[in-house]
């Protein structure tokens, strides 16, 4: 349908709860998807991003595959939106970042609890790992923040309510948080 806005989502190095946020929206979705088409999304089966109005990126780049998505959704998408702590800086998974990348994989796959056949996996099939954990603006420009880990369901609506009406968003103090 031309006259719905295009949205499209993804997770980089995110833990796939900005998108559960995203769906505590429950019955208001169904309203929402009147004036809204989702493009390639983990609730799509689409596997590239088409041109887009909208783009929502939950998730840090920690790997290279992350920052080819990213790049592919800055190309394709008009407004793209920073969505929770990992995509703004990097949330929790960039604690690794106070360690070296070796020391990270040698304790995942050679000396941690439990491992057997110690190997650390080099398939060229595997994106490779980044030495730090990235926020999105690192890689590509970002039009929007919305903050949160996650953010709720109600400041996914005000957002996105306030961009299909043509608004500059703005979120009220009390959606706003950070954790
Ligand atoms: S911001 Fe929080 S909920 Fe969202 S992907 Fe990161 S850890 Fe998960």
């Amino acid at each position: 349908n031309r006259n719905k806005v295009r949205i499209a989502t993804t997770s980089l190095a995110g833990c796939f709860g900005c998108h559960m946020s995203f769906l505590d929206m429950d019955e208001r979705l169904v309203a929402l998807l009147e004036h809204v088409e989702l493009n390639r999304s983990p609730l799509t089966d689409i596997k590239h991003c088409g041109p887009c109005d909208i783009g929502l990126i939950e998730g840090g780049v920690c790997n290279a595959e992350n920052a080819h998505v990213l790049r592919e959704f800055r190309d394709n998408c008009k407004i793209l939106i920073a969505v929770g702590a990992c995509a703004i800086n990097g949330g929790v998974p960039a604690m690794r970042n106070h360690f070296h990348l070796r020391e990270c994989l040698e304790e995942a796959y050679v000396n941690g609890v439990g491992v057997e056949n110690p190997q650390i996996p080099d398939d060229a099939e595997l994106p490779l790992l980044l030495d730090k954990v990235h926020p999105i603006h690192d890689v590509v420009h970002v039009d929007y923040y919305l903050p949160g880990c996650p953010p709720s369901a109600d400041e996914f609506l005000k957002v996105l309510g306030d961009l299909l009406e043509g608004k500059e968003p703005a979120l009220p103090k009390n959606l706003l948080h950070y954790d």
